[in-house]
């Protein structure tokens, strides 16, 4: 076949491949064109989840009645002039009329403020009809029907109507975002309608509780109450936006949003410095919810590497992942202690799943089973008690010990490695006596975050009193916590010390494993464990980090290898190290199940107080819940 140019509607059909993907892009192009436009009101209507209707109004500025032929045809657009570098606008391709036209039977109507009438333009089968004239009001109406009729291999991949129907809703929230002066509204046969009113007026500078209103709206009222407010910038790029704190987290990435110059994007550098940001806080498979508005100067950022305009290009790609992990880390350090609300939420809902209900106390069923309820009502799981403690595995320097009347200045006056071998050595051997006995304390612990300790229950949890809550903390994962932030306070500043074992301990790994370890030993060297060879698959261990007490050196050594393992090439030493000393502070922390004194507990709850970041355990889960008095008053029908 000799070669030829195509016909203009296998070119458009070949961009519509690229531009419209699905039903939901259809909807994002014309989303953006409305906003674009200038409107402040715009309505969708769908059917057949996008596939047999698709309907966008707008009350923009509209389209000229001599220029409707041209929105309509290839490469025009009305938002770029000479220079592909200065993108300021949603648009600029001039190509998705013309791509949806190529696809679909496309209507536009549209009236701008001074012409007498409206006027409308069909394209069908990239036939071009019109323009002729229409009754409309102020704005544009386009409406695209019978999607993919012309491309039957496309219509093939479409999903069900309600998996479309759902991927255009979470587009539109996506944009909904950047601009809370619009007001969005979604119905259709397909769907339960959708409204989100502008929380600002168009022209206004918006601000931060503008914005914040309308990711509520998007991401539901609990988001506000957990959530950081970013403000930063660094040589000319600035970030602002949201992000929740690390125990409200999700399973799935979809409540991640960013926006570069107001323009939705899903970038992948965008989003791995918000995983990265997160990356001790949050356990491996979860992921942080957050919100991210980035503004540059439009010639620093490249937007049009994807037709889709998805992906783009920094010119200075550390410099942002930088600005991001700092400035939200930042945050989360300034934050200090403060756990999900969903947590005490959670609590609420689990009791009155029991028929505790107060609002509607007649109606009110029971469980049968509390214990379900609990776990389906929450996302917290407190962990199983591990190994129990007992005073024959217990390192002589966790005994008992007599403690000073001021535990949090003592810790604050020894060095470091002491100060925390002290911590742990105020853990004492249990207590014959198992009743949860209550604790004295001075009146002013009352005023304090966490409260006074007023009691140990299941062995595992301190139950604490504040002038207006009551506070539980899982004593496992707060102090599994605090041992982190101390091994990663400790590793800034020197190695630290090591204390040699009577007799070196060998320990038998897969060869792979046991040279990885091996590898790694300088690292490991800096933590106070000191490991060397001993032989093909056998490594063995001379010292342990003498600020971890006695510990299980077999397991310790194989669950370094398998941290390692997954963290050696990908994100270098710095992550590394936190890998490591996240393993080491699991195994040397106090386990669950061992009896706590009034005053070691009130230490751990000040130490708690005083370390940034001890709000969650290293896996992301709280370490402790509050339940305001209110709230108890409101489960007994008091309020
Ligand atoms: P682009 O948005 O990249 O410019 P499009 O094919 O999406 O390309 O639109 C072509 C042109 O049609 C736009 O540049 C704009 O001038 C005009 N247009 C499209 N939709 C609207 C609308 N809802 N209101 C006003 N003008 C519009
Ligand atoms: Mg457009």
């Amino acid at each position: 076949m000799s070669i030829r140019l195509l016909s203009e509607t296998i070119i458009n059909q070949i961009a519509a491949g690229e531009v419209i993907e699905r039903p939901a892009s259809v909807v994002k192009e014309l989303v953006e064109n409305a906003i674009d436009a200038g409107a402040t009101r715009i309505e969708i209507v769908t059917a057949g989840g996008g596939k047999n209707l698709i309907r966008v109004t707008d009350n923009g500025g509209g389209i000229p009645a001599d220029e409707l032929t041209l929105a309509v045809s290839r490469h025009c657009t009305s938002k770029l002039t000479d220079d592909v570098h200065d993108i300021r606008a949603l648009g600029f391709r001039g190509e998705a009329l013309p791509s949806i036209g190529s696809v679909a039977r496309l209507s536009i109507k549209s009236r701008t403020a001074e012409a007498d009438s409206g006027y409308e333009v069909v394209v069908r089968g990239g036939h071009l009809e019109g323009p002729r004239p229409t009754a409309i009001n102020r704005g544009t109406i386009v409406e695209v029907s019978d999607l993919f009729y012309a491309t039957p291999a496309r219509l093939k991949f479409m999903k069900t109507d309600r998996a479309e129907s759902t991927a255009i809703t979470e587009v539109v929230k996506r944009i909904a975002i950047s601009f809370p002066q619009v007001r969005f509204s979604i119905a259709g046969t397909d769907r339960s309608p959708l409204e989100l009113p502008a929380t600002c007026t168009a022209g206004e500078t918006v601000s931060e509780a503008a914005m914040l209103e309308r990711i509520s709206q998007v991401l539901g009222a609990d988001f506000s109450e957990n959530a950081l407010a970013l403000d930063s910038e660094r040589e000319g790029v600035r970030l602002t936006g949201f992000t929740a704190i690390p125990s409200f987290n999700r399973a799935n990435s979809l409540h991640q949003f960013a926006y570069i110059n107001g323009r939705p994007v899903r970038d992948k550098q965008v989003f791995g410095a918000l995983r990265g940001a997160y990356s001790d806080v949050i356990a491996r498979d979860r992921h942080p919810v957050g919100v991210l508005f980035l503004q540059l100067d439009p010639a620093y950022v490249d937007v049009n590497v994807h037709p889709a305009k998805a992906d783009v290009r920094f010119r200075d790609p550390g410099l942002v992942r930088g600005l991001i992990v700092g400035t939200i880390r930042h945050a989360l350090a300034q934050s200090g202690i403060r756990p999900a609300t969903s947590g005490a939420e959670a609590m609420l809902k689990a009791f009155q799943a029991q028929g505790f209900e107060t609002s509607e106390r007649s109606s009110g069923s029971f469980t049968s089973s509390p214990a379900r309820s609990w776990q389906s009502a929450t996302s917290y799981r407190p962990e199983p008690p591990r190994q129990e403690w007992s005073p024959q595995t217990a390192h002589p320097a966790q005994r008992p010990l007599h403690l000073d009347t001021q535990p949090a200045q003592r810790f604050e006056q020894a060095g470091f490695g002491e100060a925390l071998q002290a911590t742990i050595s105020q853990f004492t051997a249990p207590s014959a006596d198992s009743r949860a006995a209550e604790i004295e304390a001075p009146a002013e612990l009352l005023r304090t975050p966490l409260g006074a300790a007023r009691a140990q229950i299941h062995a595992n949890y301190i139950v604490s009193q504040t002038e207006d809550s009551l506070v539980i903390v899982d004593q496992h994962a707060a102090h599994e916590r605090l041992v982190y932030e101390a091994l990663k306070t400790a590793l800034e500043s020197k190695p630290m010390a090591a204390q040699m074992l009577l007799i070196p301990e060998i320990v038998d790994l897969p060869e792979e494993d046991a040279e990885r370890v091996v590898a790694h030993a300088p690292t490991l060297e800096r933590f106070g464990l000191s490991v060397e060879q001993f032989g093909p698959g056998a490594v063995a261990v001379r010292e342990t980090p003498a600020m971890l007490g006695e510990m299980d050196v077999q397991q310790l050594i194989r669950d370094l290898a398998d941290e390692i393992a997954e963290h050696d090439t990908a994100n270098g030493l710095k992550d590394m190290l936190n890998h490591v000393a996240a393993t080491m502070a699991c195994h040397g922390s106090v386990r669950s199940g061992r009896r706590m004194k009034g005053e070691e507990m009130n230490a751990l709850l000040r130490q708690m107080e005083a370390t940034p970041g001890s709000g969650t355990c290293n896996h992301g889960r709280p370490t402790y819940i509050e339940l305001k008095l209110s709230d108890i008053e409101r489960l007994f029908g008091r309020r």
